[in-house]
């Protein structure tokens, strides 16, 4: 390799962030002076950090990176080198838009070589993405000859100089290295998974991409530091005032919010914030950094349960930058606007719904996060849609938030948008005409009655046994107040909660669930274990005996909180009667030293763990009620686990097997006199409940919006006509393929509503 001379500086190693700060201001000086050549830059880069290589590859036309400047690769490459966004490392940190940090780059499965430019001497590498209002410009990279992690202030340093660059070569140019909007008036769609069901049309508000700080260098670190304490307390306060009024009713997700707090303000990271200002930056931009280097330290968690607290970072980092005058601030309305984000935390939620946002699309989110659990118990249309769809997006595009269909679709084409304009006043249609089911007694055409009940996770959901009628609550799952807290509270604070539920009941059955815990959701103080298979492993119920401590307390709450009243508790992921019969041994205990008395107490099981099935008999003698989970039982059943899209519809509820398996439960449980009950997806499914009640099945639990259109279908629905059909179809089915085509081509025949 031929090199250009080096800088004097190249040699040492200096303190990063001293060095760093000389650095920033020769930056400063270069973007003042108009001189700010990328050349010269790549050089003081260089030399600044004491490295051997600093490149600048600009994005050009095409989705292509192009190598617009180096110091320390051959010269010659400038100009020639050309990588795709995804390709390579350079390529893959502007497709990320996160910084990749190598000691052994060339061993990299997606390192691609390029013999032009010499670099094979070059073990490692910092790829930091150059990006300005979320658009990414290019990519700076440092190289060195020794493998090496670089540091954290390193890595800051060279963050800190990308954003500069970003302004420089905004202003040089920024029809040179801007990505070509190709297709940026196009229709485009973007597939995800659905987080909170719902159809919204409207303009896409793009949001959380804060712009650069303006200013990176303080005057007085002393004032920046008054004013980081003042921005924390007003981002504090604003979070009371925003779960004093924000939610319907004043019904606070406490057990979120206060997750929240803990999370985006306990993980240390304003230690470095402060730690930063000292250094020399404004406060505004080192939050702004500080953020961006947890954010990218966060996603390299394999644990899912750690990652998704990403985005409460994130919001408050959103808050803090707008407490301090920075960032980009929120329009005082948002009715009609779809918002389309990186990440979104749930005060931020909160926030935007009460700002009346029509629909949420997010690209890096769970459906067990803060925010999922918070669209759903709002009803806000949320779906998670692939990468890609922030940067294909501009402000103000025509949108369609298809969180039922999982798609998001830019700028739809007429024909596309009439079709979901009929479909949605064909649906608020049929809500109006559903509203009618409401009080109406839930039975089929020939007099069978179905109980309804609902699923319910938070208090918030509660609202929903009113507004659908719904008989009681099938499923509580207690785990997760637990798991949106970060803990399992005490005694006291669970028994308060099971007594509000059993309250807002109002004297109807509530099945409470005990945890469903551990693997991947692990118990505060629990250490870590890297198991293949956490939904086989030591979780739930076997988490309950093993450890009976914390089952005990929670039977105990569950005693207290009914306050003499009916409770009904089951057990999850049951896999023998004797785990069954060791568990009811805890409750009975419990019950004999706990006052006033359950008016009665009702024990089930939820059958989901297929070596139930081959206990039946045993069970049903012991047990007052049984559940069915179908999310579980069809994942065990079939060995499909129930988190992976491309298996979703593979294995079918509606298929020979599985609903001879689940006509044998119902039979069984009418001759043992047994409650028996379907909760899972697949109970709120219309076609699915249609047939489930069709099997014998007179109860079904399910969320809150599928309860009135279970309802109105099943008073349409001739059980009686059905059943021949379907035994028919079964046998033609024996093989086990999904019955679902013909029987929804049956139902429509039919004219039932499925
Ligand atoms: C189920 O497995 O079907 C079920 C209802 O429980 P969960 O979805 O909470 O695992
Ligand atoms: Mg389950």
């Amino acid at each position: 390799m031929t090199s250009p001379k080096k800088p004097a500086a190249s040699r040492r190693r200096k303190k990063p962030f001293a060095a760093s700060r000389q650095l920033f201001a020769r930056l400063r000086d270069l973007l003042a002076s108009d001189a700010g050549g990328l050349p010269e830059i790549a050089a003081l880069v260089a030399g600044e950090m004491g490295s051997q290589v600093c490149s600048i590859y600009v994005v050009r036309p095409g989705e292509t990176l192009e190598l617009a400047a180096t110091f320390g690769l051959k010269p010659e490459s400038v100009g020639r080198t050309r990588l795709r966004v995804g390709e390579g490392i350079v390529g893959m940190a502007a497709a990320s838009g996160e910084a990749l940090n190598l000691p052994d780059a060339q061993n990299h499965p997606g390192f691609a070589y390029r013999a032009e430019t010499g670099e094979e001497q070059f073990a490692s590498m910092l790829a930091v993405p150059v990006r300005r209002a979320g658009r990414i410009l290019g990519v700076l990279t440092v190289q060195d000859r020794e493998p090496r992690l670089y540091g954290r202030l390193e890595t800051e340093s060279v963050g800190i100089v990308a954003m500069l660059l970003a302004e420089i070569m905004e202003r040089h140019g920024a029809e040179d290295v801007a990505p070509e909007s190709l297709g940026d008036s196009l229709p485009r769609q973007f597939t995800g998974r659905v987080l909170a069901p719902g159809i919204a049309r409207g303009r896409i508000l793009p949001f959380g991409l804060n712009a650069a700080p303006s200013q990176l260098l303080a005057e007085d670190s002393k004032i920046e530091l008054s004013k980081l304490d003042k921005a924390i307390s007003k981002a504090d306060r604003e979070l009371d005032q925003l779960i004093a009024a924000g939610l319907p009713g004043g019904q606070a997700p406490r057990e979120v919010l206060d997750a929240y707090r803990l999370v985006s303000q306990g993980t240390g990271w304003l230690g470095r914030v402060r730690e930063a200002i000292n250094d020399g930056l404004t406060a505004v931009a080192a939050v702004d950094q500080v953020g961006r280097e947890l954010r990218a330290r966060m996603r390299r968690i394999p644990d899912a349960y750690l990652r998704e607290r990403l985005a409460d970072i994130e919001d408050m980092v959103g808050r803090l930058l707008a407490a301090l005058g920075a960032g980009t601030p929120k329009p005082a309305r948002a009715d009609g606007l779809l918002l389309l984000v990186r990440r979104l935390g749930p005060a931020d939620l909160l926030d935007w719904h009460a700002r009346g946002i029509a629909g949420i699309a997010i690209e890096e989110a769970s459906a067990t996060g803060h925010a999922a659990i918070l669209a759903r118990a709002l009803g806000v249309a949320a779906l998670a849609v692939e990468r890609g769809a922030l940067d294909a997006a501009e402000e103000g595009d025509e949108a369609l938030l298809d969180a039922e269909g999982a798609t998001l679709i830019l700028r739809p084409s007429q024909d596309v948008l009439d079709v979901y304009d009929r479909a949605l006043t064909a649906r608020s249609e049929r809500q109006a005409s559903l509203a009618a089911y409401r009080d109406r007694p839930s039975v089929t055409r020939d007099g069978t009655a179905v109980t309804l009940m609902l699923n319910v996770g938070l208090a918030l959901e509660l609202d929903q046994l009113d507004a659908t009628g719904a008989e009681g609550i099938g499923l509580y799952r207690t785990e997760i107040a637990a798991l949106a807290a970060g803990g399992i509270p005490d005694v006291a604070g669970q028994a308060a909660e099971y007594s509000r539920v059993l309250d807002r009941a109002a004297g109807r059955r509530v099945q409470f669930r005990t945890l469903d815990l551990g693997a991947d959701k692990l118990l505060p103080g629990e250490a870590e274990s890297a198991v293949e298979n956490p939904a086989m492993g030591w979780r739930s119920l076997r988490v309950g005996l093993d450890r009976p401590a914390i089952l005990r307390r929670q039977l105990r709450a569950l005693l207290l909180g009914a306050q003499g009243r009916k409770l009904c508790v089951m057990f999850p992921m049951v896999a023998t009667v004797a785990e069954f019969r060791a568990a009811r041994d805890l409750l009975d205990a419990e019950a004999a030293r706990v006052r006033p008395a359950p008016e009665s107490l009702h024990v089930g099981a939820m059958i989901e763990v297929p070596s139930l099935l081959f206990q039946l008999p045993g069970l049903l003698a012991e047990a007052d009620f049984v559940s069915l989970g179908t999310n579980d039982l069809m994942q065990f059943l079939f060995a499909a686990d129930r988190g992976t899209p491309a298996l979703a519809d593979r294995y079918d509820l509606l298929s020979a097997p599985v609903l001879e398996l689940i006509e044998g439960i119902a039979r069984a449980c009418l001759e043992e006199e047994v409650g028996f009950s379907v909760c899972g997806e697949a109970a709120g499914k219309p076609l699915d409940a249609l047939v489930l009640a069709s099997l014998g099945v007179t109860a079904l639990s399910m969320s809150g919006n599928s309860i009135l259109r279970v309802k109105a279908l099943l008073a349409e629905a001739d059980l009686n006509v059905l059943r021949p059909v379907l035994r028919e179809m079964r046998r033609a089915g024996a093989a086990g393929g999904s019955l679902r085509e013909p029987l929804t081509a049956w139902a429509r025949e039919h004219n039932l509503p499925v």
